[in-house]
């Protein structure tokens, strides 16, 4: 097919690397992944869309956490934000092989497809860092967190009665640091794997790049990377097919169309949950803000019909 390919941001949630019950065995990950690249094979074989494609990283990065701190008398423990680059280069591994496979048996192993390690740059001053508040990592008890308070300064809260964790800030994407080598991999006709976990978080001092131990949520980074790439359609991919007014209630409704204007209103009620659909559709609200022509948010298996606007809910301008 020839003709202008449309640009479209992936962004893929924890449930297109890991489902929920599973450890979390490489296999188990390569099997999900597999499944996960079967439809980001769909949407490239059509010839109508090339892709960028960003990820989470939670359940990845908290076993690199755990594995650090069991095994801190022998291997030292990297800082958490090294553990988000470890975990970028798994799953853009995993996304890379499976996605390869599968478009070399289509006849498109031609194609390029590239994991870019990338740093985002986060404002220093960002409330989030006066405020910490994302759990990460194993939990331990009151005594433990105690000590790590004092001995690495760490934030800790006590986890609705599950024990002790370490909080982390989590502040705004400002800029994908690496835009610039993403945009030249996406002209050459690459499939560009990026900001994997929301990216790595680092501060600028001075002119000088710095990680820091946050988390940014990966669909707000998203929809940075979408804007930052001139991508005019970012997409959201998660484990519920379609944008719910009155979720879990008996007024439930799904939504398939809708305008900025109302998502900020319906957001402003209260219909969607923070820390989960919240953000999705903050992040959907900016990206079309900021002059992208749309944005999808749907489920793994029905994101090649939401392009076509047959599926999901899709928020535009107005
Ligand atoms: P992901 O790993 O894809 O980011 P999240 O769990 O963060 O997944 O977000 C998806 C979840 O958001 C859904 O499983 C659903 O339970 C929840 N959710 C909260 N509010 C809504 C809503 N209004 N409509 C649909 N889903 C919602
Ligand atoms: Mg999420």
């Amino acid at each position: 097919m020839t003709g202008e390919k449309k640009l479209v941001v992936v962004a893929l949630g924890g449930n297109a690397i890991l489902q929920p019950g599973q450890r979390g065995t490489f296999d188990e990950q390569m099997a999900n992944v597999h499944t996960t690249c079967e439809q980001l094979a769909q949407m490239v074989e059509s010839g109508k869309y090339k892709i960028v494609v960003t990820h989470g990283n939670g359940p990845q990065v908290g076993n690199l956490l755990l594995q650090n701190e069991a095994g801190k008398e022998v291997a030292e423990p990297m800082p958490l934000f090294v553990c988000g680059a470890e975990s970028q280069g798994l799953i853009g591994l995993m996304i890379q092989q499976n996605l390869g496979n599968l478009l070399a048996a289509k006849g498109k192993g031609d194609i390029p497809i590239a994991t870019v390690v990338t740093q985002v740059v986060v404002d220093k001053n960002d409330d989030a860092f006066v405020n910490p508040t994302k759990p990460v990592g194993p939990f331990y008890s009151e005594e433990e967190a105690k000590a790590l308070e004092s001995d690495k300064g760490y934030n800790v809260r006590e986890d609705a009665g599950r024990g002790w964790r370490r909080v982390v800030p989590s502040p705004n994407p400002i800029e994908i640091n690496e835009k610039a080598a993403i945009r030249q991999l996406v002209d050459a006709r690459s499939i560009v794997i990026a900001s994997g976990g929301g990216g790595i978080p680092v501060i600028k001092e001075n002119g000088k790049l710095q990680g820091v131990d946050a988390v940014i949520d990966k669909d707000l980074a998203g929809e940075r990377l979408a804007v930052d790439v001139g991508a005019p359609v970012f997409m959201v991919l998660t484990d519920v097919d379609s944008v719910r007014l009155n979720y879990n209630s008996p007024e439930e409704k799904a939504l398939s169309q809708i305008t900025v204007t109302e998502a900020k209103q319906y957001a402003e009620e209260g219909h969607f949950a923070k820390g989960s659909m919240e953000p999705k559709v903050r992040a959907a609200v900016r990206f079309v803000e900021a002059g992208g022509e749309k944005a999808v948010i749907t489920s793994l298996d029905k994101a090649f019909d939401a392009l076509e606007g047959r599926a999901g809910t899709t928020i535009v301008k107005g």
